[in-house]
């Protein structure tokens, strides 16, 4: 059972990504998984495995994988860095630099994403990268200096074949954030092998950048 609602606006609800999972899900899951989307579930019993929507209706589930309302964690909110929506995190687009706390730094999915910008792992990945770099420029006495962004965001719709959707953004100096550079970035026209390959060098690559 899926969530519609949690599928992130900008990246998987809003673009052609979609066509791509809906697609796959009809070819390839129909006879398996059924696909239920808008059904918001307001409780669950772990011992039956049933879960209640908002409208009342019931319904048991083999396995089920619940999605919380997505934010910021707890800790986002106990430095008071959570200023939008009591949800998410505003930073200054340059440095990454809370709005609501100076001198901390926010990065990936707890941020207010700029517009169509995608919360994922390569693009926390790059927040991470332009706030050090900022950070660099603070400590030196310099101004930090707006970093270009990019993001592919891969997903492995079986255990070989693959889709993506990427997109660079630039900063805006006027309106202070960054925004979808013009002609950047696609999206597969289909799922391939080649793309499955693509994906576990992505990972790997991230892996190694992130965490070595
Ligand atoms: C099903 C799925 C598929 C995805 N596919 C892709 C993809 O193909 N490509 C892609 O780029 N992105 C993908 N993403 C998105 C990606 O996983 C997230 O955008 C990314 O992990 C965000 O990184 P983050 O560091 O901001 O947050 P997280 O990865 O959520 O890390 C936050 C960490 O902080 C820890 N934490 C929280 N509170 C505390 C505390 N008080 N003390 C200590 N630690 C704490 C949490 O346990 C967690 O480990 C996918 C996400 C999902 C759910």
């Amino acid at each position: 059972m899926l969530r519609r609602s949690n599928w992130r606006r900008g990246s998987f609800a809003r673009s052609s990504k979609e066509r791509l999972f809906l697609g796959v899900w009809e070819s390839d899951y129909k006879d398996i998984l059924e696909y239920r989307p808008g059904w918001n579930v307001v409780a669950v019993d772990p011992v039956t495995r049933i879960v209640s929507s908002e409208l009342g209706d019931k319904e048991r589930g083999d396995v089920l994988n619940l999605l919380p309302p997505q934010r910021a964690a707890d800790i986002a909110r106990i430095v008071g860095v959570v200023n939008v929506n009591d949800r998410w995190a505003d930073v200054n687009w340059i440095s990454l630099e809370s709005t609501a706390v100076r001198n901390i730094h926010v990065l990936g999915d707890a941020l207010q994403a700029a517009p169509l910008m995608p919360k994922s792992a390569h693009m926390a990945n790059q927040h991470g990268k332009a706030a050090a770099a900022a950070i660099v420029e603070i400590l030196s006495g310099r101004e930090p200096q707006p970093t270009l962004m990019a993001n592919t965001c891969y997903s492995l719709i079986d255990d070989k074949r693959a889709i993506h959707v990427d997109s660079v953004h630039r900063y805006h100096p006027e309106k202070k954030v960054p925004l979808v550079v013009d002609g950047s970035g696609g999206v597969s026209k289909e799922p391939s092998v080649e793309e499955g390959l693509y994906t576990r060098a992505w990972a790997t690559t991230m892996w190694k950048d992130s965490l070595s």
